[in-house]
């Protein structure tokens, strides 16, 4: 029990904190419409005022976040990322603006996010990221609206540029940056212009331009409107001047400078402007003032990791304490000096390279570009050449088909034709015989078979008897009936086992091969008996045949049998007609 008691009693303790806390809640409660003012209150704080201000808002309306609009929010985070910057805090601004870039963004809030990355990259003296956002931010210039991140980026571009001493480079970017921002509405920008510009022309010792811009970036802004930004360039002029010896002048821009450094609470501004103000007094012989600049400057310095002026710092220092004797404590500062420059040597080698290495990721870029672009074209081109391709393709094959198809008609109907000709030139058309020239062709072929299988052949010739007459006395027509009737006759007697032909008008032949003479002279007194009752439509035509047969001798040549069988038939047709004639044949 004891365990639950001291919980209950735990919980009665902390009842009235959650009470509290709930209607600290409800009294401050955040509507989307409170939430909208805050932030543009926050947004004017981060320009007018020290930076904790602003953030301080930032940090009461973090909670309603869910509240924000998509680009309230974007509003939120770069006001953070700046914040953080200004706090000396490059690392975890420049993760709030990684965070910033993965939210859905339109060009113009990509392009300012990326000119964030890069300004905060270059306060930290971080290079790598300052190419990397600088080169992101080159690519989304022609897709921004806005003129505002143009001129930022191109302002951005010419400070870092001056720093890696592309001063022709950084020049042009200067330039291109102030007369975009002379087109703009926006101060801030023209003033930032100006400013970077002077930087770049002091870098490279030209004086007199670098003295014109910082005049001109005052003009622009008032110290009243723009505290943070005047002041800043108040400093750098300042460090212009005192390069050129010109100390009094300096002297209340240095002033006015590290105000405004101290009332922003901007820490890097500050410590710069004190590096840049120790100058003055080393070379004013001031020991005392230059040690209480650079010990207070030297925290914030080794914070942001800023080797260059690290390295000055400890040298000028290392100088004053060797003036004093106190040469342990020279000894050291020249020590951290030497490291510190040897730090920033290899940071001016990276930075360098982290240069080369963005203008190589652009050349590179630009080439792979135009490979896909190429690469493209050729897909494009080999997609339409196989489409022509795959078309002349289906048109030669239906042109091979049609053709095929043509080619086939006509070679059937060849063919065919050739068939028919063939069946008028061996075919007799009244009775359906072989005609003369087919008959003894396949006579010839038959007779040769015959000999050589040893089977015996008998030749027939045919003639009806005074056809003439038969003609006379019912017509030709009739003459036809008659001779179709004997070739139906001949062909049901012996169209089995010879072959058939009409070799004259009223002339028939027949070969018949392996059948002994007596069964086809049988066959033919039967067909001869017949004739008499031949009848034509009814009407009794009696016609009578002589017959001629004759078989080989020996090698006996076709011609030769003919011979022979047609003076058989002769005899037959001597001695009276209507009868076979064989008697000179040897069986
Ligand atoms: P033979 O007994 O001596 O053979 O007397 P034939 O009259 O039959 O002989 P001939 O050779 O003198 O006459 C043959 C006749 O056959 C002559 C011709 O008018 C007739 N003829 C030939 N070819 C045809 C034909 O295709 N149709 C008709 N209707 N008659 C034909
Ligand atoms: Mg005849
Ligand atoms: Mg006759």
């Amino acid at each position: 029990m004891q365990p639950v008691n001291r919980t209950l009693r735990a919980r009665w303790r902390v009842m009235p904190v959650v009470v509290l806390l709930w209607t600290a809640a409800t009294a401050g409660a955040v509507d989307r419409e409170a939430f909208g003012q805050r932030l543009e209150l926050a947004a004017r704080l981060n320009i007018e005022a020290p930076w904790r201000e602003s953030q301080a808002v930032l940090d009461e309306l973090r909670p309603h976040l869910g509240l924000a609009t998509g680009d309230q929010l974007v509003t939120f985070l770069m006001l953070e990322s700046r914040n953080q910057a200004l706090n000396g805090e490059i690392t975890a601004s420049l993760a709030t603006v990684d965070r910033l870039l993965d939210l859905d963004l339109d060009p113009d809030q990509r392009l300012a996010a990326h000119a964030r990355a890069a300004n905060v990259g270059y306060i930290g003296r971080q290079f790598e990221p300052t190419f990397r956002h600088l080169n992101d931010a080159f690519e989304l210039i022609e897709a921004a609206d806005g003129t505002e991140g143009v001129s930022q980026i191109y302002s951005i571009a010419a400070y870092v540029y001056a720093l890696v001493e592309e001063f022709e480079d950084a020049r042009e970017f200067g330039e291109q940056a102030v007369a975009i921002a002379r087109g703009s509405a926006s101060i801030r920008e023209l003033c930032a212009a100006h400013e970077r510009l002077a930087f770049v022309h002091k870098r490279s010792g030209n004086f007199e331009e670098a003295e014109t811009h910082y005049q001109a970036a005052l003009d622009a802004c008032p110290a009243g409107d723009h505290p943070l930004i005047n002041g800043a360039i108040e400093y750098g002029f300042a460090d212009l001047l005192q390069a050129a010896g010109r100390f009094e002048r300096a002297r209340p821009r240095f002033e006015r400078g590290i105000d405004a450094m101290l009332r922003m609470n901007y820490r890097n501004g500050l410590a710069e402007a004190r590096v840049f103000r120790a100058r003055m007094a080393h070379r004013e012989g001031d020991e005392s003032m230059v040690e209480a600049l650079l010990t207070s400057a030297l925290p914030d310095l080794d914070a942001a990791g800023h080797d260059e002026y690290r390295a000055e710092a400890h040298r000028v220092l290392a100088d004053l304490d060797h003036r004093r004797g106190r040469h342990g404590q020279a000894y050291e500062h020249l020590a951290v000096s030497l490291a510190a420059r040897e730090a920033h040597l290899a940071e001016v080698r990276a930075r360098e390279t982290s240069f080369l290495r963005a203008r190589f990721a652009s050349a590179a870029k630009e080439r792979e570009l135009a490979r896909l672009r190429e690469q493209q074209r050729i897909s494009e081109l080999e997609a339409r050449s196989q489409a022509q391709q795959s078309q002349l393709r289906l048109v030669v094959s239906i042109a091979a088909a049609l053709l095929l198809l043509a080619v086939s008609v006509l070679w059937i109907r060849a063919a065919r034709d050739r068939r028919r000709f063939r069946r008028l030139a061996q075919r007799d058309a009244l009775t359906a015989l072989s005609n003369h020239t087919r008959f003894f062709e396949l006579a010839e072929r038959t007779l040769a078979l015959a000999r050589e299988k040893r089977r015996p052949f008998t030749l027939v010739l045919a003639d009806i008897d005074h056809f003439k007459q038969v003609n006379d006395r019912h017509g030709h027509l009739v003459g036809d009936q008659v001779l179709r009737h004997v070739g139906t006759r001949l062909r049901e007697s012996l169209g089995r086992i010879g072959i058939i032909g009409r070799v004259g008008g009223e002339e028939f032949a027949v070969a018949v091969p392996g059948v002994e003479r007596a069964e086809v002279r049988q066959r033919l007194e039967q067909l001869r008996r017949e004739l008499v009752a031949v009848r034509v439509d009814g009407v009794p035509v009696p016609v009578t045949m002589s017959f001629g047969l004759a078989s080989p001798r020996g090698d006996e040549s076709l011609i030769e049998l003919r011979k022979r069988a047609d003076q058989r038939l002769y005899a037959a047709k001597q001695a009276g007609r209507d009868r076979i004639d064989e008697t000179a044949e040897a069986p």
